[in-house]
């Protein structure tokens, strides 16, 4: 059977290829609050906003962030056999609040075991200058900054009840690419009142955007919101997993192809979700889009056009020609990073693959500095 993953350059492989090893993102609560929820510009948050802030509810049970990375650090040692792990701080905003709070929180993680990197989830009208600077400090060779950016329309964003509009998110997203950071953008398909045109508008816009990853969202529907209160009342449909993918499928050959997908689709816990019933079975959505992208003969990048490129200062000899005419080599672990192979790209054999796959990765990462491998010390 074919390996669909080669079709996207996906987080599992791009991690692979900078550290040699499996590393697996880790989901921390640090305690922080959101604008949208806590008065400052409105109590009941986003439409679609699951009170619990999509956190692990460890440190609403009073861990430290110590103690979490211990539970879960252990539990993936013990079943997914992973020994590098990025730091997420997923719950609610994480750069809202007091600035001596931020940096106390971003003290402590440098200094757990196992850490190569920090991805911080934050609305994009959460971070300034300080907060942005504190973050790209970071002493770790992967530092994200995970913005819920979910439509480049402001339509939908009042509609949703964000509390911000696109213009912020831009300017976000700009702030943290001009210092280092890896922006992921997170969107959401089938917000109330969207078409499947205005998200590929959104998607178009992102591409035009500094972001180095982005994460897929189908909206759902969970107890205890105001998307909750619509459904039942018959003024919100969610798509059917069938659109979802079809959309999905539509989308990522309009995405640059050196940018990291993190998630096709969201994941939400069983005893909260309402509707629809497949957004409970990830993996056949996945399934679904890679099977769609494979009958249309397509990829991640694959319709991108050079112009797009050239926003982001790239020369069209630059932008990766051959992602255009085939998926890049790079979109799949080459056997050199492999378990058990020898974890640097010079200890490839002499191989003409290999040779091939190695003058291709080269030029990739003179264009895209982020894909380089982590090497010993850095
Ligand atoms: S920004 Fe996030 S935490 Fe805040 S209300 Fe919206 S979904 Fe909830």
């Amino acid at each position: 059977m074919e390996n669909t993953t080669t079709r996207l350059h996906l987080l599992a492989t791009y991690l692979r290829l900078r550290f040699g090893a499996r590393v697996q993102k880790v989901p921390l609560d640090a305690g922080f609050s959101c604008p949208n929820r806590d008065g400052t510009l409105s109590r009941g948050g986003c439409v679609f906003c699951n009170p619990r802030g999509s956190g692990s509810g460890l440190g609403e049970d009073g861990l430290t962030l110590e103690e979490q990375w211990t539970v879960w650090t252990g539990r993936y040692a013990r079943t997914r056999n992973a020994g590098l792990f990025i730091a997420y701080l997923q719950s609610f905003s994480n750069t809202y609040g007091p600035i001596d709070k931020l940096r106390r929180v971003l003290g402590v993680l440098p200094e757990l075991p196992g850490i190569v990197g920090v991805a911080v989830g934050t609305r994009p009208d959460c971070v300034d200058n300080e907060r942005l600077d504190m973050v790209a400090a970071l002493p770790l060779p992967e530092v994200w900054l995970e913005l819920g950016l979910q439509s480049a329309h402001d339509a939908t964003l009042v509609r949703i009840n964000r509390g911000h509009d696109a213009a912020t998110s831009e300017r976000a997203v700009r702030d943290a690419a001009a210092r280092g950071l890896r922006v992921c953008a997170h969107l959401i398909a089938g917000l109330p009142g969207e078409s499947s045109d205005d998200f590929l508008a959104t998607v178009a816009w992102v591409n035009r955007l500094p972001v180095h990853g982005v994460k897929f969202h189908g909206l759902y529907v969970c107890e205890g919101t105001a998307l909750a209160r619509q459904w039942r009342a018959g003024e919100y449909t969610p798509l059917e997993r069938e659109a979802y993918a079809d959309l999905i499928a539509r989308a990522l050959p309009r995405l640059r192809p050196e940018i990291v997908i993190q998630r096709l689709t969201g994941d939400p816990a069983g005893n909260e979700l309402l509707a629809p019933d497949w957004a409970g079975d990830k993996r056949a959505t996945t399934a679904r889009i890679n099977e769609l992208l494979a009958q249309r003969g397509t990829w991640q990048g694959k319709d991108v056009a050079r112009s797009a490129m050239n926003g982001l200062g790239v020369s069209p000899a630059q932008a990766a020609p051959s992602a255009l005419a085939a998926p890049p080599a790079w979109f799949a672990v080459p056997p050199h990073r492999l378990p058990g192979a020898a974890p640097r790209l010079r200890d490839t054999g002499d191989t003409p693959q290999a040779r091939a796959w190695e003058a291709e990765y080269a030029a990739a990462c003179a264009t895209f500095p982020h894909l380089r491998p982590v090497e010993d010390g850095e």
